[in-house]
């Protein structure tokens, strides 16, 4: 017992020393160079656990397209400024205060792409795609960029699934859109609604446009500093607006459904007897205005049908948590004013960019917020497929066996190893793990007899094969 005693007063003495010495020893702290690097704001990693969706994601927008009828294009992400300035307009929020703007090393100004339609639409000029037959049907997804205050939901590097139809101006084709659009949510199992409106033309414009002016003009004190900034540049943005006051005030704006020509009314009621056919769930909403200048007559966006009663009354950040506990959502969710999606129709926008004048149409998808509205629903993506073939390996010339083996199966099954692990123990573990059929075992002795080890991992049997034909076996069982 003494001697135990003094043993632990010893090592608590000596424990204690460590602890002041350790206290002496300066510990370097983290310099600017050897501080480790973290993720720029608004910037999102997306790791493994997540694959899944953004697979599923990927897939569904790539098959749709494809049934729709739509090609894959990709564009570079670096595209010349003025692209943007002059396609998706000067006075939008994108390029006065979001582009990602800067002077190459060519002394060329560049920007990362804030959105993929100037591009598509800068591609069908320069490839002359005006000569295919129209409507020339586009696909794409990938990364945009906009600097805009991060927040759940709204990123500065995001994904888009987007799909254009340019050279054809057919009420019919805003709406395939729109049910292109529509079906990837049901695909998804995600319930959604379509809030549509119609911005009407150019002449349609000019005259709503003095009404409104003169409208908020009229209640210019009320504005906030932004709005009453904006009224005479572009007063369509107000209506966009999400501050308390001016979301008053627009109440009572004119409406640009009250002010379309002929024309444009017709177009729009197509749209609508369309979109009835089809039996899909829209509502009109007269303040989808979209952020950017390119839009004319169809303009729509796609909300998560639990958030959509709250698009109308909710349009500040600041409010958006109250109405979300009103609905019993869980803080974090999704802001309810976060569109899913939005498109319409640009038919000045090639004429715009240097091209002959060429109707088009077309939507984005935003795919962290369909993931988000997906976690919120608990919307489940099939997980990846798993490995059913696990190959072990004891010793090096074996290790090189496995190695060829691998390779033979691949485009077979779907194999695992690990190549540098030795113990079978540890192996069979990671085997297990996994959750494989068989395990292919080759150690010394099945080198020299040119055989491999099959072990079923479910009835724990083992039995031999001849190493040329195991590929083949394994197919044939695997895939019966
Ligand atoms: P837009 O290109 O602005 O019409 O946006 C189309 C869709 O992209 C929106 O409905 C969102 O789902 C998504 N989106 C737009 N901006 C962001 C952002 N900053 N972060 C995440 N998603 C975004």
């Amino acid at each position: 017992m003494s001697s135990k005693k003094s043993i632990s007063a010893k090592t608590k003495k000596s424990e204690s020393k460590t602890t002041k010495e350790k206290a002496k020893t300066p510990v370097a702290k983290p310099t600017k160079a050897t501080a480790a690097f973290q993720l720029l704001r608004g910037m999102k990693d997306i790791l493994p656990v997540d694959a899944p969706y953004w697979k599923l994601l990927y897939e569904t927008a790539a098959k749709l397209a494809d049934h729709f009828g739509y090609e894959t294009i990709e564009t570079p992400i670096l595209e010349p400024r003025d692209l943007f300035i002059r396609g998706v307009g000067k006075q939008t929020d994108i390029v006065e205060k979001e582009m990602y703007s800067f002077t190459d090393t060519g002394g060329e100004n560049v920007v990362l792409r804030p959105e993929g339609t100037a591009s598509v639409v800068r591609a069908y000029i320069e490839h002359g795609m005006l000569n295919l037959p129209q409507p020339v049907k586009l696909f794409y997804q990938g990364p945009m960029f906009r600097h805009d205050r991060p927040q759940h939901g709204r990123y500065r590097q995001f994904h888009q699934a987007c799909c254009e139809a340019l050279g054809d101006e057919h009420p019919v084709i805003d709406a395939e859109l729109i049910s292109l659009c529509y079906a990837f949510f049901q695909e998804l199992g995600l319930p959604v609604v379509i809030h549509l409106n119609s911005l009407g033309c150019q002449a349609c414009r000019e005259n709503y446009r003095t009404e409104l002016i003169n409208y908020y003009r009229s209640k210019r004190s009320l504005l906030c500093q932004n709005c009453k900034e904006r009224l005479n540049r572009n007063p369509l943005r107000l209506l966009d607006c999400k501050e308390p006051g001016c979301e008053m005030v627009k109440d009572g704006a004119p409406q640009m459904l009250d002010k379309l020509d002929e024309a444009c009314h017709a177009h729009f009621f197509k749209v609508i007897e369309y979109l009835d056919d089809m039996g899909l769930p829209y509502s009109i909403n007269p303040f989808i205005v979209r952020g950017l200048d390119y839009y004319n007559r169809t303009v729509f966006e796609i909300f998560s049908e639990k958030n959509a009663e709250n698009v109308e009354s909710v349009k500040s950040v600041e409010s958006v948590e109250n109405v979300k506990k009103a609905a019993g959502e869980e803080p974090g969710n999704l802001p309810a004013q976060a569109a899913l999606a939005g498109g319409g129709r640009y038919d000045g926008l090639a004429e715009i960019l240097g091209g002959r004048p060429t109707p088009g149409a077309g939507f984005a998808i935003g795919l962290e917020r369909v993931i988000a509205l997906m976690k919120e629903k608990s919307v489940v993506p099939p997980p990846l497929p798993a490995p059913k073939v696990f190959i072990a390996q004891l010793g090096e010339s074996a290790r090189r066996k496995s190695l060829a083996l691998y390779h033979k199966l691949r485009g077979k099954v779907k194999v695992a190893a690990s190549f540098s692990k030795d113990g079978l123990k540890q192996q069979l573990e990671i085997a297990n793990r996994l959750g494989v059929r068989y395990t292919l075992i080759i150690g010394q002795k099945e080198v020299l007899d040119e055989t491999v080890i099959i072990r079923d991992m479910e009835a724990g049997i083992q039995e031999v094969a001849a190493y040329n034909k195991v590929a083949a076996e394994m197919e044939r069982r695997l895939n019966n």
